[in-house]
């Protein structure tokens, strides 16, 4: 290999990301249209190591460790090696410390947290505010916990051990790189804490598990090291998904009042008529890993060390050159400004850090973004179109609430009012009382380069920058032309996300409150969670094809790849149906529990699993009820909001409405300038619209009257006896609009125009909301397919 005959150590910071550029090409083919800036949520794993990995596996037997066998003899010389080779990693002396293998960082904070617990007066806990939650949780065995929210209080604190006459065991933890703003704290705390306190109880954990990620971790001095350190190795190795925790030896004897034992941790164990056991006594591993070891991910371990070292060096030289990339990304983010002046990213970040020293700081930017205005844009906005552009970044509170508080300034109170408002780690409405509750953090890798860096600032440029004075607004010009629109096509969609049937031309169609007969009267539902799949998550379901037979009574459903279809009675009159086909269970839609009747039948549910690859089933929603006339889906939960003066109408909590309209013309306008752009015009199907109205075909060209709906308020549709619809506000869309619905595949278009021509107040809107107004005069609601309509601003 190239990189072997090559001096990583002593090559110019220009070189090293010339060579990491090259490298990844070969050695990260999934980073080939992707930029991937989520390196603290996980880093990446190389061609090499999976292919080193493979070979290992397929080259000798590796069995259950601790018995005789060849293969199991095997498996324990490997591990113990690997055990080694890993304090190695972090210069840890084998004789000083011991290093107990883990599902990840949480359950080696949680190992320490429960040899505490057992103490006999229980324990003290601090913690510092820029900790992850998992070191928070550790509290809530505590007898007491404190959280520092500044490092003076803390240091205060450690200074004060000395004197410290309480006899309870007392534990403090931090986190040596925040995971949210990539300040890095004080390594040299634990060492002062040991002096200070002198054998007083007093005992320090490191969470190092974002720290390590890009930055070597030096024990050799055990005087000076932590007495717990926890780490994630997939944040450092992209692969196993391994975590582990080095215990200085001194304080083993913490874990002998553990209880529990089982698996790998027991000498012997009596339990007929009398019942005692004898805990492993040997090392302190021995007796903390229950169970069997993850053999295979431990041997993979052994190969990711190996591969890192080849492919990046030292964890120095990957140290050097993130911070040299984040540098890079904050100075520039930082300096962008609206045309008018103002700043475009607020970014977050700790005064006692430097972008310019890596112990201080690493390879993590947290920020929000304005418009020109000077309003936050929300970041699940920015999210959809990062993953329209294949930007990976994280938004929301990143699980460090300490940190996000600090620096958004979210006091107790609003966090609670936010939560009672609504607001949970991860929803979409991320801007409560005009603050954000969350952030957006982009965070750096061994594997990332300085390409990255230009390709993501680009983006925002491209987005978020508001180059010209304000951004296009309707014009009230169109209010007086009532009468130049009409049904151009009328379409249901049976199946809940799947693709939509078309209603013949001129057969009419019955409208109800909850929107158009036949629309969404089915889903697919997931058979563990019984949540309703959406073509978000699942893009084949545009595949899938539901047809309404009248003729036949029945719905047929047929799945791409296959000639087989699915038929299944229209009619809901027990009569039709064999009753045992149906389970009463509660499903979920958009996060709510709704009550649909489950198809248990096998074929269903193998039909379906099979066309999507995902263990589902159909259901269908039970008829509506007059007393509760919207009982289906999450469409009752329209809400309207006043109409700001340039801004369309918007609905706030739905992303589902009884039914959706769109303008042929405001389709062929945004159809113009995504062409004029080189790109490929979106389909009216994109857009699953229920309803499509156009103008007269004999309008002159030039003539049309593109985001004319954005001033409507209801329309009549089939003349002066037919019936009123309401326009409830425009359509807020994400980059599902970019699902082509013939083949299932993504693109950037139209999400890509939409937001740039299309976005209010953050939302990028296209089509209306409608529902049929409450007052009707006429009985029973009808619409056409060409039939005329007239609308009303
Ligand atoms: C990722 C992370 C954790 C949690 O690690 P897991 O491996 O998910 O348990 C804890 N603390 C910090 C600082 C982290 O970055």
């Amino acid at each position: 290999m190239a990189n072997m005959d090559l001096d990583l150590a002593n090559m110019s910071p220009e070189a090293y990301d010339s060579y990491i550029e090259q490298m990844r090409r070969e050695q990260y083919p999934m980073l080939k249209d992707t930029l991937y800036l989520d390196h603290a949520g996980t880093t990446l794993y190389s061609k090499r190591l999976m292919d080193r990995f493979h070979e290992e596996m397929m080259g000798s037997i590796f069995g259950n460790p601790h018995s005789a066998s060849p293969s199991s003899q095997r498996s324990t010389q490997h591990v113990d090696n690997v055990r080694l080779a890993l304090l190695r990693f972090f210069k840890a002396d084998p004789e000083r410390f011991d290093l107990v293998f883990t599902s990840n960082a949480t359950a080696a904070i949680k190992l320490v947290m429960e040899a505490f617990r057992e103490q006999s007066e229980g324990y003290w806990y601090g913690y510092h505010v820029d900790s992850h939650t998992s070191l928070i949780g550790v509290r809530e065995a505590a007898r007491e916990h404190k959280c520092f929210e500044s490092d003076e209080e803390m240091e205060l604190w450690i200074a004060c051990q000395g004197q410290e006459t309480d006899q309870r065991m007392r534990l403090l933890a931090y986190p040596a790189q925040s995971n949210m703003t990539g300040r890095r704290l004080p390594l040299d705390l634990c060492r002062r804490l040991r002096r200070t306190a002198g054998g007083s109880g007093a005992y320090s954990l490191l969470d190092a598990a974002a720290l390590v990620s890009t930055t070597p971790l030096d024990l050799s001095n055990a005087e000076a090291a932590p007495d717990f350190t926890a780490l994630s190795l997939y944040k450092i190795f992209g692969f196993p998904d391994l975590g582990a925790l080095i215990v200085r030896k001194d304080c083993a004897s913490l874990f002998l009042k553990r209880r529990y034992f089982g698996g790998g941790t027991v000498d012997m164990v009596a339990c007929l008529k009398e019942h005692w056991h004898v805990q492993k006594s040997g090392t302190l591993h021995e007796q903390l890993e229950d169970g069997t070891l993850p053999v295979h991910s431990i041997m993979a371990l052994k190969a990711a060390i190996q591969t890192h070292s080849e492919l990046f060096g030292r964890l120095e030289e990957v140290s050097q050159h993130t911070a040299r990339l984040a540098k890079q990304l904050r100075e520039i983010l930082a300096s962008m400004r609206h045309a008018n002046g103002e700043r475009v990213a607020m970014i977050y970040k700790s005064e006692a850090s430097d972008y310019s020293d890596s112990t201080t700081q690493g390879p993590i930017v947290a920020f929000n973004l304005r418009n020109s205005k000077g309003s936050w844009v929300s970041s699940t906005e920015v999210e959809k179109l990062a993953s329209v552009k294949d930007i990976h970044l994280r938004t929301g509170g990143v699980c460090n609430p300490g940190g996000i508080a600090q620096s958004l300034g979210l006091a107790p109170w609003e966090m609670r009012e936010n939560f009672s408002a609504g607001h949970r780690c991860g929803s979409e409405n991320d801007i409560m009382n005009g603050k954000p509750t969350g952030v957006l953090r982009v965070s750096l890798g061994a594997m990332s380069t300085m390409s990255d860096v230009h390709r993501f600032l680009g983006f925002i440029e491209e987005f978020f920058v508001d180059r010209s004075a304000r951004p296009h607004a309707p014009s009230a010009l169109q209010s007086c032309l009532r009468q130049r629109f009409h049904v151009e096509s009328l379409t249901v969609y049976p199946v809940k996300s799947c693709a939509g049937w078309q209603v013949p031309y001129a057969r009419t169609w019955e409208i109800r409150k909850e929107g158009l007969a036949w629309d969404r009267e089915w889903c697919i539902v997931h058979q563990g969670t019984g949540k309703a799949l959406s073509q978000k998550q699942h893009p084949r379901m545009a595949l899938i094809r539901p047809a309404l037979d009248f003729k036949a009574g029945v719905l047929r459903i047929r799945a791409p790849g296959t000639t087989e279809q699915l038929t299944l009675p229209l009619s809901k009159d027990p009569s039709h149906f064999e009753t045992e086909d149906f389970a009463h269970r509660d499903a979920s839609v958009c996060g709510e529990s709704i009550k649909a009747k489950l198809y248990t039948s096998s074929t269903v549910a193998d039909y379906l699993t099979k066309a999507l690859d995902v263990p589902c089933t159909l259901a269908r929603f039970p008829a509506a009820s007059a007393d509760s006339p919207s009982t289906r889906h999450s469409k009752a939960h329209l809400q309207r909001s006043d109409r700001a003066a340039d801004v369309p109408r918007q609905i706030l909590l739905s992303n589902e409405s009884p039914i959706l309209t769109i303008s042929r013309s405001s389709l062929n306008r945004l159809n113009e300038q995504i062409k004029a752009k080189g790109g490929k015009a979106a389909h009216p199907a994109v857009f699953r619209a229920n309803i499509v109205l156009a103008e007269s075909p004999l309008s002159p060209p030039g003539h049309e009257r593109p985001w004319a709906e954005d001033e409507w308020k209801s329309m009549r549709v089939g003349g002066v006896d037919g019936p009123v619809l309401d326009f409830l506000g425009g359509c807020r869309r994400c980059q599902m609009v970019c699902i082509d619905q013939a083949s299932g595949e993504r693109n950037q278009e139209p999400f890509v125009t939409l937001a740039k021509t299309r976005r209010f107040e953050g939302r990028v809107l296209f089509g209306v909301h409608t529902a049929l107004a409450a007052e009707q005069r006429v009985p029973c609601s009808i619409i056409t397919a060409g039939d005329a309509v007239e609308t009303f601003v």
